[in-house]
């Protein structure tokens, strides 16, 4: 049994994953973190339990060796699923990865490159890339990036009307995220629906901490959300999702803000948390219910933003067959899919209460059977994307 290891790294954290390359099944999981802190810690959960333990870990390197001690106590053992690729999540592609890649040196330097445009994500993905080639020296490691997906938006889609030379000088388009969610839930969809994927127009609600919208014709992504980073779109977690960009303008010159301090406001202080003190979704529905009118607004400006980009979505793919929701708060809030969808019959869009409402797990049909366009909740499971994608990877370099 061989098998890939699926990493995400953080600064001062990363999440792995083992895959078996044959039945996809995880075979284990787990999470280091407070790297770099006066005190880490471990979780992993093998076939012989789970463990957690408290110890210093100075940086990855001294992670990935954390990692190699739990799977030796915990199982599987590693020499057994002998590892046949390690994936790794990498956040911002630009415009020069379309596709997973075999990372070499230059690859890194690339990724490095790439900094600017994510320098919260790039920099601590390239960390984990790092320390486990140096932890698994002779596997091959495969970038998986967020972006990928995305490479077919028409230029139309991906244009900014600035500038044109400032813009290419510095690289500002839109270039999307949660591109492995996207295209492994919208393929899902089509499998579970046994429609061939290229006949379908879709939508794929991703709404998580993170949230975005991608309209796929075809199987490729034609339009999403986010933009030159994820901070577009719609109403997140903490991100604000859309805004006259004049609001920045406004606020350095009248309340004499920064830039790291728009920055921290827009992508930690502001979405739900910003309008109603709760970054979590479970307790802004829970403060809604008991009357917090605050938590009402958030839940409300989050469904009029998700509205609007459904309809402005069926308009670009020129009419719409499927809807799906994913993530945890697609995937889990069915009050949210319903206030959603109410009023968009006119698309041709109509759930079934009871459907929507059951809490099964797997991938579902919510709509009635008269519903033109057929509406899904498919669970996503980006670790699975990226251990496909960097057997994948490793199959096209080996055919070179
Ligand atoms: P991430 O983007 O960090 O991967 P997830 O996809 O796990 O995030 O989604 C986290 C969000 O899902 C949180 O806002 C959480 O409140 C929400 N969520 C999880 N379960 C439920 C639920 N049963 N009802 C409503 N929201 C939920």
């Amino acid at each position: 049994m061989s098998a890939v290891l699926v990493v995400n790294s953080g600064s001062s954290s990363f999440k792995y994953q083992l895959i078996d390359s044959e039945s996809e099944e995880s075979l284990a999981s787990g999470l280091v973190e407070r790297i770099g802190e006066a005190s880490g810690r471990t979780s992993h959960r093998g076939p012989d339990g789970t463990s957690e333990r408290t110890l210093q870990i100075p940086d990855h390197t001294a992670g990935f060796r954390a990692m190699l001690d739990a799977f030796a106590e915990h199982g599987p053992s590693l020499d057994e699923n002998p590892l046949d690729a390690v994936g790794h999540r990498v956040v911002h592609g630009g415009k020069r990865f379309f596709e997973p890649t075999v990372v070499t040196p230059l690859v890194e330097i690339n990724i490095e490159d790439l900094s600017d445009l994510a320098p919260l994500h790039n920099p601590a993905n390239l960390q984990g890339i790092r320390a486990a080639r140096a932890a698994f020296p002779d596997v091959p490691h495969v970038a998986v990036f967020d972006t990928a997906f995305h490479q077919t938006l028409p230029p139309a889609a991906y244009t900014y009307a600035i500038d044109a030379g400032l813009a290419e000088r510095h690289r500002v388009r839109r270039y999307g995220f949660h591109g492995t969610s996207h295209k492994y839930v919208s393929e899902a969809a089509a499998r579970f629906l046994g429609r061939p994927i290229e006949e379908l127009r879709q939508i794929v609600l991703h709404l998580g901490n993170g949230a975005s919208a991608c309209a796929v014709r075809g199987g490729r992504s034609v339009e999403t959300s986010m933009g030159m980073t994820p901070l577009e779109g719609l109403v997140m977690g903490t991100r604000s999702g859309d805004l006259d960009p004049a609001v920045l303008l406004h606020l350095a010159r009248r309340a004499h803000l920064g830039t790291d301090e728009l920055d921290e406001l827009l992508n930690r202080r502001s979405g739900l948390l910003g309008l109603s003190g709760r970054g979590d979704m479970r307790d802004v529905r829970q403060a809604a219910e008991n009357g917090d009118e605050a938590a009402r607004l958030a839940l409300d400006t989050t469904i009029h933003r998700l509205k609007h980009y459904i309809g402005a979505y069926t308009a670009l793919l020129g009419g719409l067959d499927v809807l799906v929701f994913t993530a945890g708060i697609g995937e889990n809030d069915a009050r949210l899919r319903e206030e959603t969808l109410e009023g968009l019959g006119f698309l041709g869009i109509e759930l079934d209460p009871e459907r929507n409402a059951a809490s099964d797990r797997g991938a579902r049909v919510i709509s009635t059977d008269g519903s033109a366009v057929t509406v899904l909740v498919v669970p996503t499971n980006e670790e699975l994307e990226i251990a496909r994608q960097s057997l994948q990877a490793v199959a096209r370099e080996r055919a070179d």
